[in-house]
């Protein structure tokens, strides 16, 4: 079944609003296997949301039309949905009568533009509203000759929500097919998206029934695999094979199967092989040990570290040789080395790591420009270092450095 979300608010046209509603709406028509194939956003004018949801009846099955069912007077979604259908809207003695009673118990006089919330459109069944006044409406009717049907929930996040999930969830399920989603969400980094999509390309296509969306971004690629099926077992048989011929296609890359984070990964590895592990951290600010230790648990493994930005603190905390720094300058392969073997003798860690470059803006030069990074990872009796050069702006350089230097640890 075919969906087409509407949001209907002129605040949501505006710098200052966001229809979240609808990643709601989203998930959990995606959790019965009902696909959003459009979203719209349109503002509180009658012609527009007319046109709005006419052009939706005319390419989608089942249309959500999310807030404007309000007491004022741009509360407008009755009227343009009864119009595009070509019907008339109507005052509901039962919910006159309903709303009289819930004004009376708070004893409140009912302003007279409340009665608007009780119009309904013909033909439409009234979805009781647990959390507000506005109640919701379900059409289930023809455009065009095709069956359609028309949701309306209020726009208030704690009444749309509620309303959505409780009363048409359940009702939509009763009349059609049953689905089942299988998801997976794979993740990858150090690796230009075009590369990984010119790598995976040739293996989803293939997949038909199963849908691939890559999502880069943060310095990894997300690749979201879902499959709807009648039986559960077979979806989840058709994600797992993909998943898994691409989790081979992208070999090293691949850090998460399961959608777990990279900090995550790092730290079920360490605890896995009993390591632990401590960082000398120049550009990175303390970047990497904040992300490490927004794992819970992860105290098991990593014992810390220190944010030697001065040159004087990298020789006197991680014991980077004076002379190394002189000859080479702070931001070398030989000085982020000796940071990483500097700070895991002196922390007593079995790992240690080394992070030096320039972030930028400023400071870079023609031999060492910005974005020029050195990770060092100094394990077992061996000390690596890896050179980089990253592009963008301070925190993207930033974000990266420590990225790098995770995707080492774990390899
Ligand atoms: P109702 O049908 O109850 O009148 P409405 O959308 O017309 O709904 P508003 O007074 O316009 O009611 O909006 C109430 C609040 O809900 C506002 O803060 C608005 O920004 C928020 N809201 C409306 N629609 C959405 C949406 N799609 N996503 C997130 N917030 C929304
Ligand atoms: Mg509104």
């Amino acid at each position: 079944m075919k969906c087409e979300i509407i949001a209907v608010g002129s605040e949501l046209l505006t710098p200052y609003r966001q229809d979240t509603n609808s990643l709601y709406l989203t998930e959990k028509l995606n959790e019965i296997g009902v696909i959003v194939h459009f979203k719209t956003i349109v503002g509180d004018r009658h012609r527009d949301l007319v046109n709005a949801v006419r052009a939706a009846l005319a390419r989608v099955d089942l249309v959500c039309v999310m807030g404007g069912l309000g007491p004022t007077e741009d509360d407008l979604s009755r009227e343009a949905v009864a119009e595009a259908l070509g019907v008339e809207v109507h005052r509901d003695p039962q919910l006159i009568a309903a709303l009289a009673a819930r004004f009376a118990e708070r004893r409140i006089p009912m302003p007279e533009n409340n009665l608007k919330q009780t119009d309904i459109v013909e033909g439409a069944k009234v979805i009781p509203n647990a959390k507000g006044t506005a109640p919701g409406l379900w059409l289930d009717t023809k455009f065009a000759g095709h069956r359609k049907l028309i949701i309306m929930v209020p726009g208030p996040p704690s009444e749309c929500k509620p309303m959505f999930a409780d009363e048409c969830i359940p009702r939509l399920r009763a009349i059609i097919p049953v689905r089942h989603i299988a998801k997976r969400v794979l993740k990858a980094t150090m690796i230009p998206e075009s590369t990984a999509d010119a790598l995976l390309a040739p293996i989803y296509t293939t997949y038909k029934d199963v849908e691939t969306t890559i999502l880069a971004g943060n310095a990894e690629i997300q690749l979201h695999v879902t499959c709807a099926k009648p039986v559960l077992e077979e979806a989840q048989m058709r994600v797992d094979e993909l998943a898994s011929r691409m989790e081979e296609a992208l070999d090293q890359h691949l850090y998460s199967s399961h959608g777990e984070s990279l900090e995550q990964i790092v730290i079920y590895y360490l605890e896995m092989k009993q390591e632990t592990l401590a960082v000398a951290e120049s550009c990175t600010g303390g970047l990497l040990a904040q992300r490490l230790t927004s794992i819970s648990g992860s105290s098991r493994s990593f014992l810390g570290g220190a944010v030697v930005y001065s040159n004087e603190l990298k020789t006197d905390f991680a014991n980077v040789p004076h002379e190394l720094i002189e000859a080479h300058g702070a931001v070398s392969a030989e000085v982020a080395e000796a940071m990483a073997q500097g700070i895991r003798r002196r922390v007593g860690a079995s790992i240690g790591v080394g992070i030096t470059g320039i972030a930028g803006p400023g400071g870079g030069t023609e031999t060492k420009p910005v974005g020029l990074v050195y990770v060092a990872v100094s394990y077992n009796g061996k000390t690596e270092s890896m050179e980089c050069n990253f592009r963008g702006d301070r925190d993207r350089i930033r974000l990266w450095a420590s990225q790098q230097a995770l995707d080492l640890i774990r390899r």
